[in-house]
């Protein structure tokens, strides 16, 4: 164990907050002992707002219960696996020199990570620590320790780009882009080829080309003497 500040993901709060989720179902105990079952509707930081019908109550979250058992287990095994993620990202942090810096989850979906430099804060997307396959959630935390290192003002330049590949990071810009969305784009990606004669719709309009340069997110299509770039899920191959 290092000496340095320990992770605020951590915390007993924060442990028992992420126990929950906005629609689970719960029960919680009222000031005069009597049971209320509802649907958890907020997640502050230290409570949940919890909708009982007409009525609403804000309970600290270590006064929630589950109505599901399975939705009970499935909420720990989440918990566990941001405490992994948090102990890895702690390890990465001190390793390169942040020790003084703390990291936390956030609530973002399309952001999956962010480097605040004058709170020394790392954030990273709980969604994506949970859902994430260990190898990307690890790029992102590097990504952000190589904002740390080179400076806010570095942005996602060479400075930056030099510090992401000695860290083993991906020299690339955070991608705000779901583990869902991604494989999707890629599905889609393998369904053509260049050269393809294919359609889309662009500006309202009906456009049939040939695919000139499949780029990672987009294919460059030729329609005549303009070209396009299109989202390889908005393409269909032409009928002949
Ligand atoms: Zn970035």
């Amino acid at each position: 164990m290092t000496g340095s500040k320990y992770c605020a993901g951590t915390t007993r709060t924060e442990d028992a907050q992420v126990l929950f989720e906005v629609g689970d179902r719960v029960r919680f105990m009222t000031a005069d002992r009597g049971t209320l079952a509802g649907t958890v509707e907020k997640l502050n930081p230290k409570r949940a707002r919890v909708r009982c019908g007409n009525g609403v109550g804000v309970v600290p979250y270590t006064g929630l219960e589950h109505l599901c058992s399975s939705t009970a287990e499935n909420r720990k095994e989440r918990a566990k696996r941001l405490k992994e993620v948090a102990a890895r990202a702690r390890e990465l942090m001190d390793q390169h020199g942040l020790n003084e810096w703390t990291l936390r989850f956030s609530a973002a979906r399309k952001k999956l990570g962010e480097c605040r430099a004058r709170q020394k804060l790392i954030l990273l997307s709980r969604a994506h620590a949970v859902n994430g396959a260990p190898g990307a959630v690890t790029d992102t935390i590097l990504h952000e320790i190589a904002h740390a290192l080179a400076g806010s003002a570095a942005g996602h330049g060479p400075a930056w780009k030099a510090t992401a590949r000695r860290l083993g990071a991906i020299p690339k810009s955070c991608a705000p882009e779901s583990d869902e969305a991604r494989r999707t784009r890629e599905a889609a990606r393998t369904m053509f080829r260049t050269g393809d004669a294919v359609a889309f719709i662009a500006r309202g309009k009906l456009r049939t080309g040939t695919i000139v340069r499949m780029n990672p997110k987009r294919a460059r299509v030729k329609c005549g003497d303009v070209m396009w770039s299109v989202p390889y899920a908005r393409i269909s191959g032409a009928s002949r």
